[in-house]
């Protein structure tokens, strides 16, 4: 599977960071979709079944830590990448608990995201 074949799902509540996650990983030929919080993004993982989860910690509604338990109760094998503003150690600590890969604190390297999610596409064929 070559990344064109990869479906991304980017959950953030910020339209600018949607956005521009779109533009960056459409131009590595991926197939990307957006929600603006847990609860669509719930509706488009069941539907889509993404590779990998760009997710935003902090949204209205079900947040990150909320939906990422719905995955687990679901047993849905996503990779799951989080988001996160300066300062949430404990929201990040009981996401990799509940099986979160990685995560990048906002404002982050948009390019170091981009070799990130690459190689966590890419490690798991
Ligand atoms: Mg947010």
């Amino acid at each position: 599977m070559s990344l064109s074949d990869k479906k991304v799902l980017v959950v953030d509540d910020q339209y600018g960071i949607r956005i521009l996650l779109t533009e960056v990983f459409s131009r590595e030929g991926m197939n990307i979709f957006q929600a603006a919080n847990g609860k669509l993004a719930l509706e488009l993982i069941r539907k889509e079944n993404p590779d990998l989860i760009l997710l935003d910690m902090k949204m209205p509604g079900m947040d990150g830590l909320e939906l990422l338990r719905q995955l687990k109760k679901e047993q849905m094998d996503v990779i799951v990448i989080m988001m996160t503003a300066y300062g949430e150690l404990d929201m990040v600590e009981e996401a990799t608990k509940l099986g979160a890969r990685a995560h990048f604190t906002k404002p982050f390297d948009i390019m170091e995201l981009r070799t990130e999610v690459i190689r966590q596409l890419t490690q798991t064929e």
